[in-house]
């Protein structure tokens, strides 16, 4: 179906993008052979990194012209495989269209390229005292554009929501090559169907997106934040619950079982406050009004206490919050290091189900014989759940992987869930897909796929089975 990339179209491709940005050497495309997930890597016949909208039309002009598959691509840092140009052909690098266009302080807008590190776009707006919330644990390195196809989220999901409640308008490519503009800094937009929420999460497979204009937040005044140990996984969990059924909204509430904050104190050679505690809750309050801020802190510790935490540590100072997050954020390098050979995976359920979803788990892990690693972002009932191979021999992990992951399918399906939160199907779930969405649903998603893209030139092979 597809054609392979010849000479000539590396030529057409350098015509385009210029000499320096078109790679075909194998040294030089390896980092384009993978992203985050473990075990994952398919070559592409060649890489060009785009710098304009209009380069990024001529390519899919020239791809649907010859019939050769492209992957978008923009940080690598994916954890479903949706950068993995599994079917060869062109990856299409936008990490080079990487600047922030326009803070509009009057209407509360962002407008940046989809190549921006998600951390720079935090920096800037933050300077000029506004807020942009979405901050998934991979911001330093994460671009916005991937951000968008992914509909990523965050730990600050909980109160402020995620990607998609923030992008007012969109500049696309579409499949043909056509440019199209969604939206722009409108707060309310009605006019025929909502392409912008379309794109969003739709991987790559159904336009490239080349701006973006996100919705700004004034920055909160004040934060608080609070580590809390636990003796017992299952309090931890039940904390959970407690908090949000006293009505209050904390800004994140990260759930970290033992296994994965020893793995981050490994990674960084440091001792972390209660290194034996078998569960930690990591809270953020915030807002403008400091006796408000300190009024939920303190119900907040109270439940906390009254649940079984064995203590509420609190940082209020920068610094001591930096610390706090980096451990949070290195989780996943650490629990790759601790298992290089390891599978992850993302369910979420309404969040009251969280201390069944975490039971559910442990039940299925025991029953395999495996070691399951269970943390992330417990306030929006969303939790990755890392299964280590440690020194499982290989023909028996292989026949494992699958066993565990569609029992932990079923478990987050049975309490009203679904199978990704925030990373996406990709390349790696979509033969799960059947599970978890009825088929009528699928075949109208296939049909919107074959609206936009009816060759399937953009990124084939991800989210359909
Ligand atoms: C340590 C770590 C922590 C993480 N934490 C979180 C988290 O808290 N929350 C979360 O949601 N995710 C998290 N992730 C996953 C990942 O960071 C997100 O999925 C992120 O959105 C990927 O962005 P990227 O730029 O790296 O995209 P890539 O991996 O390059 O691409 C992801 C998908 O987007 C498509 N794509 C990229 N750019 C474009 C574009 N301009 N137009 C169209 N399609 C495009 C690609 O084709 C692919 O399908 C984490 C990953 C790691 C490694």
């Amino acid at each position: 179906m597809y054609q392979g990339v010849t000479r000539a179209i590396v030529e057409a491709l350098r015509e385009i993008a210029g000499e320096g940005e078109v790679l075909v050497d194998a040294e030089e495309m390896e980092p384009y052979t993978h992203d985050e997930v473990v075990g994952l890597r398919a070559d592409p016949e060649v890489v060009v990194r785009a710098t304009s909208a209009h380069q990024v039309s001529e390519i899919l002009k020239l791809a649907q012209r010859v019939r050769v598959p492209v992957t978008p691509r923009g940080a690598g840092m994916g954890l479903s495989g949706g950068a993995v140009p599994v079917c060869g052909g062109i990856i299409l690098s936008l990490e080079k269209m990487n600047r922030i266009l326009e803070i509009d302080q009057d209407n509360l807008m962002v407008t940046v390229e989809p190549g921006v590190i998600v951390e720079d776009i935090h920096r800037a707006v933050e300077a000029e005292g506004l807020f942009y919330p979405p901050d998934p644990a991979s911001l330093d390195s994460c671009s916005i554009g991937g951000n968008v196809a992914e509909g990523a989220g965050g730990p600050r999901a909980v109160k402020y929501g995620v990607t998609q409640h923030y992008v007012c308008g969109l500049e696309a490519v579409l499949p043909s090559g056509e440019i199209i503009t969604c939206g722009g800094k409108l707060v309310k937009n009605v006019t025929g169907y909502n392409l912008i929420q379309l794109l969003i999460g739709s991987e790559g497979t159904l336009a490239v997106v080349t701006k973006i204009v996100l919705r700004l937040l004034p920055l909160p005044k004040v934060r608080v934040d609070l580590l809390v140990p636990y003796d017992d996984f299952q309090a931890a969990a039940d904390t959970v619950s407690g908090i949000i059924a006293h009505r209050i909204v904390p800004a994140t509430i990260e759930f970290m079982e033992r296994d994965s904050l020893q793995a981050v104190e490994k990674l960084l050679q440091k001792e972390l406050p209660y290194r034996d505690a078998e569960a930690y809750l990591l809270i953020q309050l915030d807002g403008n009004r400091p006796e408000a801020v300190d009024a939920d802190f303190e119900l907040v510790g109270e439940l906390c206490l009254e649940h079984g935490a064995r203590d509420v540590l609190v940082a209020r100072d920068t610094r001591t919050r930096d610390r706090l997050w980096e451990a949070r954020r290195l989780i996943i390098e650490a629990l790759n290091h601790e298992s290089p050979v390891n599978h992850m995976e993302d369910v979420v359920v309404p969040r009251a189900e969280i201390p069944m979803l975490l039971k559910g788990i442990k039940q299925i892990a025991e029953r395999h014989g495996v070691r399951t690693v269970c943390f992330g972002h417990a306030g929006d009932g969303n939790v990755h759940v890392n299964v280590l191979k440690d020194d499982i021999p290989d023909g028996r992990w292989e026949a494992l992987v699958p066993a565990v992951t569609e029992g932990i399918y079923r478990l987050a399906l049975s309490l009203g869930g679904a199978i990704t939160g925030e990373h996406g199907v990709g390349a790696t779930r979509r033969q799960y897909l059947p599970l978890a969405l009825e088929r009528a649903q699928i075949e109208v998603m296939r049909g919107i796929r074959d609206a936009f893209d009816p060759n399937r030139i953009l990124n084939p092979g991800k989210i359909f089975p």
